[in-house]
């Protein structure tokens, strides 16, 4: 990560990356450029380096924010219409503490409005384009973010994932997308979509900067009464394997005997579970290729691949689905065109303020969700929607508990596709849901998990893998990513 020092000044890299957000532009990556305001703050941290004063971790590193965290440093829109015009009061917790660390907001990304896609096709502002192919999705919601990592504007970039939404635009563009236990970044002062699955994370260059994020990032928040404990600067930062007992050793492996004694004289290699109920034609064959030679290296140096079993994995798009919308429905209610951003102005009565307000300022998209997650929700038919995947997630999360006796870490494929064309999927909205058939079930069960880039398709696009681990295995995870280069 480039920050600045003597060699280079603060000024220097934040030029640089804004120069390169015009020569990018036609990527539409950006809601908002904050020119001024980085340089101003460029030029204040460079005053510091020349009186030999401490500057942070982050001095001068340009870094772009989705456009779903809060800040009164532009509008903060959530690429929705509904919100144009809004200026933030408060600044999130985690903008807050990286800039602490004299991070440089060089500008706002585009997203689906509210969160809500796997393209960012859904945003008001048009779609972002694909790093490596310009007639292709930039994947979503945190498309812009993505592209503006994967073109080196910036040196990272934030995100929220409450389905996928920062590994699936990771993976489509190249680059490390990290989606933490739920809990370990503050969800302060970012839109909420789903607020028992959205977590903050990040978009990096490398797993070392993503662990130095992190390490800035993580810890609790008395303004979130979710976050936990700042258990990522207190982990060990080597990984640690599971301790088993004979009987628990995997029949897929050749461990049969690997008694606690053998296990430790590992050291640290490590058991890797991959879901044998992902291996099928749901997923492009390139992509399972990609997974298999992973799995092969992997052994070659030494770790452990042990097959899983886990169907009710089958069920978590099902439940995501309406649980998802549940929440949806809750927390989109606030905007009413009386307190945020844009209002309606045909309305002659209070009814109809809200009424025109919400059908104008809203996309398609965020209207379905609307809609499904009040019919859940509704008298009639909340026991066979909502109570149902309610239990559904009870489930997941036990079975992940039991693949974690077992393995490590779990590897998976981030999506069943490459980066999609544009228009290909935007007015079948099933289609586009199934692009989150690997990611959702780790926000039901609260895990961390992180996109990795493995390589490319034969066409040039590229293709990632998903590592997941026990809840808390943050720091291990990230480091394990190394062992995947
Ligand atoms: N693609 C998923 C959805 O549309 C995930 C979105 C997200 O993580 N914000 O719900």
């Amino acid at each position: 990560m480039k920050i600045a020092n003597s060699k280079v000044t603060a000024e220097r890299l934040v030029k640089d990356a804004l120069a390169k957000t015009k020569h990018f532009a036609d990527y539409n990556i950006f809601t908002f450029l904050n020119e001024e305001g980085a340089l101003a703050r460029a030029r204040e941290i460079d005053a510091k380096i020349a009186r030999g004063e401490k500057v942070g971790r982050l001095a001068g590193v340009p870094y772009a924010l989705k456009d779903n965290f809060l800040s009164p440093c532009g509008e903060t829109t959530a690429s929705a219409h509904i919100l144009e015009g809004f200026k933030s009061p408060v600044t999130a917790t985690s903008v807050e503490l990286l800039e602490a660390e004299g991070a440089i907001m060089i500008g706002r990304t585009n997203l689906d409005a509210f969160a809500h896609g796997s393209s960012t096709e859904n945003s008001y502002y048009g779609p972002t384009l694909n790093a490596f192919d310009r007639e292709r999705v930039a994947g979503g919601s945190s498309g812009g973010s993505a592209v503006a990592v994967a073109l080196d504007i910036v040196e990272f970039a934030t995100g929220s994932d409450t389905g996928g939404s920062i590994r699936q635009p990771a993976s489509f563009n190249g680059v490390y997308g990290f989606k933490p236990t739920y809990g370990t970044v503050s969800r302060y002062g970012v839109v909420a979509m789903a607020s028992s699955l959205d977590c903050v994370g990040f978009f990096t260059k490398t797993p070392e900067d993503m662990d130095l994020i992190m390490s800035i990032a993580s810890g609790k928040d008395p303004k979130d009464m979710t976050t936990l404990d700042d258990f990522y600067n207190t982990s060990n930062s080597s990984f640690e394997t599971v301790s088993r007992e004979p009987h628990e050793a995997s029949e897929a492996s050749e461990a049969r005997n690997d008694g606690p004694e053998r296990a430790r004289s590992r050291g640290k290699n490590c058991r890797i579970g991959i879901i044998k109920d992902f291996d099928n034609e749901v997923v492009d064959a390139e992509i399972r290729e990609a997974l298999k030679k992973k799995c092969e290296t992997l052994k070659e140096k030494g770790h452990e691949i042990v097959e899983l079993e886990m169907p009710v994995l089958k069920s978590a798009l099902a439940a995501y689905y309406i649980l998802q919308p549940a929440e949806v429905a809750s927390n989109l209610s606030r905007h009413d065109g009386v307190r945020y951003g844009f209002r309606s102005e045909k309305s002659s009565s209070l009814d109809d303020l809200y009424n025109n307000t919400r059908s104008e300022g809203f996309m398609p998209e965020n209207k379905r969700r609307i809609m499904i997650g009040n019919f859940v929700l509704s008298s009639g038919f909340y026991d066979a929607y909502f109570l149902k995947a309610a239990k559904a997630r009870t489930l997941i999360i036990e079975e992940y508990n039991k693949a974690f006796e077992q393995v490590d870490f779990i590897l998976t494929p981030v999506s069943p596709s490459p980066a999609f064309k544009l228009g290909e999927k935007v007015n079948d909205p099933v289609a586009m849901y199934l692009e989150d058939l690997m990611s959702v079930s780790v926000n039901l069960a609260g895990l961390p998990g992180l996109a990795i880039p493995v390589g490319e398709t034969k066409s040039g696009l590229p293709i990632g893998l998903q590592l997941v681990g026990p809840r808390r295995s943050d720091k291990n995870l990230i480091n394990f990513a190394k062992e995947l280069n």
